[in-house]
């Protein structure tokens, strides 16, 4: 059976590091450091995931705020939202919960977030800065940053490594691919137009799948000792489950995450990460 890459483990580890660094800012400058949350209307998955960002802000000493608008806001209203809070000391980070209402430009509202204040990583300035690779200081998306910190906690090299990303999103398949070939893989994105996906996944050493289809990888599509990284989360029958069918997978892998407990739970420690750097950060500056 596969290593299980055990993203909640590692996340409780890193958040008491986090918490220590809370600590010490606040007590050598009394800044704390504050993240703010957009939540525009009542989609329940959303709601589930803002409220487990602030718990776990809150546990490790932070601020943290949820700014909540109604559904039938307009752009305008969003906007506006997001440019108060880039305008105050306490708020060190910003994200917009996605997805947003319908007819609402999400470019628009990532590129009104405060660069220096963008906790997801996600503003064309700090994808651009991703995409010159690693000699320039910027927040990156938390997704791909949570993966890669836990393949650099079982000491999963990517150096020639063949690696595939299912999916193309900005937010984890475009990213994971950019960071994946910053640590010399290989890598092939896929997406729902590419025409053979089993015979691009047989070649990959290491393959992270985010297309949000149900249990989609089966175990004998896989190179066996593969890693696999699981980011997607689907309701299936009132169960939580991934991209991969992970009881096939398992089998033939020689690392997986599981879900819930793999990729979630970095992800959100990223978020409390880049939020904590950039309140370090502006105290440097
Ligand atoms: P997204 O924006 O909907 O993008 C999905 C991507 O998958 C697209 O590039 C799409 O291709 C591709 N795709 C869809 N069906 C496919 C298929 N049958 N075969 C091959 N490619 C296919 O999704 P996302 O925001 O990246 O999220 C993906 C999944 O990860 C979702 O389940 C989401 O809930 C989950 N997620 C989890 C976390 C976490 O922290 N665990 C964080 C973010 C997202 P096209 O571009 O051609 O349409």
């Amino acid at each position: 059976m596969a290593t299980i890459l055990d993203g909640k483990a590692l996340a409780q580890k890193i958040q008491s590091q986090l918490q220590q660094r809370v600590e010490n800012l606040r007590h050598h400058s009394g800044i704390i450091p504050g993240l703010a949350v957009v939540l525009v209307g009542n989609d329940p998955a959303s709601a589930v995931y803002v409220s487990n960002k602030e718990k776990a802000a809150l546990k490790i000493g932070m601020k943290s705020e949820i700014v909540r608008l109604h559904e039938r806001s307009g752009e305008t209203e969003i906007l506006l939202a997001v440019k108060q809070l880039n305008e105050r000391s306490d708020i060190h980070g910003i994200i917009v919960q996605m997805p947003l209402p319908a007819g609402t430009s999400t470019e628009k509202i990532i590129q009104t977030i405060n660069p220096a204040k963008d906790a997801d990583g996600l503003h064309p300035q700090n994808l651009g800065a991703l995409c010159w690779g690693g000699g320039m200081r910027a927040p990156r998306p938390c997704t791909p940053l949570g993966i890669m910190t836990l393949l650099d906690s079982h000491t999963i090299s990517c150096q020639g490594k063949h690696a595939a990303v299912l999916g193309r999103s900005a937010i984890v398949g475009k990213p994971m691919a950019l960071m994946l070939l910053e640590r010399h893989a290989t890598v092939t994105i896929c997406h729902s137009r590419t025409p053979d996906l089993q015979t691009e996944v047989k070649r990959a050493d290491i393959l992270v799948v985010a297309i949000g289809v149900a249990q989609k990888v089966q175990g004998d599509w896989l190179k066996p000792g593969a890693v696999v990284v699981d980011v997607g989360m689907n309701r299936l029958n009132g169960k939580l489950v991934g991209d991969v069918d992970f009881d096939s997978t398992a089998k033939v892998a020689s690392a997986i995450t599981p879900v819930p407990g793999g990729v979630g739970p970095m992800t959100v420690t990223m978020l409390l990460a880049n939020t904590i750097a950039i309140a370090e950060r502006n105290l440097i500056l």
